[in-house]
């Protein structure tokens, strides 16, 4: 099998033991991460060879609560229940295949332009998405938009399907999980019909719990309950189970994703954009809880950067308790690596011998990077959370496979997906429905 070797990388590995090579060589054999070293390893006739010089390479990250998304910067100002009711649920109940094919390629190539190698993505006709993450190179764990029938959109059963045609296709690239969109489409019973599909299947759920204060005094006046505490007592909560947002958890709501192992997506800047409020996230960690960061959508962000969103992380946590030593750059870029890869059970998130190969190079050699102490892996550290944005990733290498070269898509045509997505776009709107309460 032909190797790719990495060479002369500043190798941030992000393993347990934080080890980093100031001049490091990564070589990879088919999907996997076969050796990383601090020294050079000779090539070898056959190898591909990638000079990382002035390079940083690092694993790539994980956004683990995505939507892909059509209808960016349409509506920016409304609160989230408003928003979904007028833009999110008509475009979602708008969308063809079509549609949802270059919605998906244009939002993954953002992503992939911005180090993004995985993708926990809940949105609808996850046939196209597939099709889009297959051609693309990206790493997507699909699942459905469902809720209640007569909220119109997906159903668990839609879900099922989906996963018997698509769960570990593209080389095991894809894998559906049970997607929820919230509580207020929801009840108890279907939550427990969720959980009994998911064990079914063997796959995971993704559900957006705790986002916004209306959300909360809705389940306490349907069920009585607050949603973690119904989530908790229904039985949906497990180590399976991605909870997004968990913006207004009690102590109590906190003590039960610890206790069942929950983990956790924090959308600092969707939060922020909608104006849900801010996650109690240093209680979470604190808590032992897996915690790992998401972009959300670019219809409520409206950027895929992930940079952007480790900045906010560690940022919004800070202003809002006047503490400056809270959420420091190391702890954020493992919650967008280590934590992602640890939440959804991959065997991604750190360079180490024996991993999947989702290795990111990161350019240094421009101002966003000056000055830079190459010898010292916190300088880097720093750089890459505070400093940076998505536009200095150069290479992306998913599953083994080099998907963006010197900032260009290896398998797609950027040009065609700009001015296919924005036709879509232009279509789906001409058709979109509101339906006021
Ligand atoms: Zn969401």
């Amino acid at each position: 099998m032909s190797r790719l070797v990495i060479r002369d990388g500043m190798v941030l590995t992000l393993d347990d033991a934080g080890t980093y090579h100031e001049r490091g060589t990564v070589v990879i054999e088919g999907d996997r991460i076969t050796a990383v070293s601090g020294t050079a390893v000779p090539a070898e006739p056959g190898d591909t060879v990638i000079d990382a010089t002035d390079k940083i390479v690092l694993p790539g990250l994980v956004d683990l609560h995505y939507h892909t998304a059509l209808g960016k910067g349409y509506n920016d100002h409304l609160p989230l229940w408003e928003y979904l009711d007028e833009c999110w649920y008509p475009i979602i109940r708008a969308l063809d295949p079509e549609a949802a094919y270059w919605a998906a390629m244009a939002s993954y190539a953002e992503s992939i332009k911005a180090g993004v190698t995985t993708v926990n993505d809940m949105y609808r006709q996850l046939p196209a998405l597939a099709k889009a993450a297959e051609e693309i190179g990206i790493r997507a764990v699909l699942s459905n938009d469902t809720a209640l029938d007569e909220h119109d959109l997906d159903t668990l059963q839609d879900n099922a399907d989906a996963f018997a045609k698509l769960h570990g296709t593209a080389d095991g690239r894809v894998e559906v999980r049970i997607g929820i969109e919230w509580l207020p489409l929801a009840s108890p019973e279907f939550l427990r019909d969720a959980r009994a599909l998911a064990d079914e299947l063997g796959t995971g759920i993704h559900v957006h719990l705790n986002e916004s204060m209306t959300e909360v005094e809705d389940s306490l006046d349907r069920f009585g309950l607050r949603p973690t505490v119904l989530a908790y007592e229904t039985g949906l909560l497990g180590p399976d189970v991605v909870a997004a947002h968990c913006v207004w958890l009690d102590d109590d709501e906190i003590r039960l994703m610890a206790e069942t192992g929950t983990r956790i997506s924090h959308n600092p800047s969707s939060n922020a954009k909608l104006g849900n409020g801010i996650a109690r996230v240093p209680e979470m960690l604190d808590a032992g809880i897996t915690v790992g960061l998401g972009h959300d959508a670019v219809e409520c962000n409206n950027s895929a950067d992930m940079f952007e969103v480790m900045k906010f992380a560690s940022l919004m946590h800070r202003a809002q308790r006047a503490d400056a030593s809270l959420m420091p750059a190391e702890r954020v870029l493992r919650m967008a690596t280590n934590a992602g890869a640890t939440a959804l059970g991959h065997e991604t998130g750190s360079i180490e011998a024996g991993r999947k190969a989702d290795v990111i190079l990161v350019d240094t050699d421009n101002p966003m990077f000056t000055p830079m102490l190459r010898e010292t892996a916190t300088h880097l550290h720093s750089h890459l959370v505070f400093a940076a944005n998505g536009s200095v990733v150069n290479t992306s290498i998913i599953d083994g496979r080099v998907v963006l070269r010197d900032r260009e898509l290896a398998f797609a045509d950027e040009r065609e997906i700009v001015r296919e997505a924005n036709a879509a776009f232009r279509r789906i709107k001409e058709n979109l429905v509101v339906v006021r309460h």
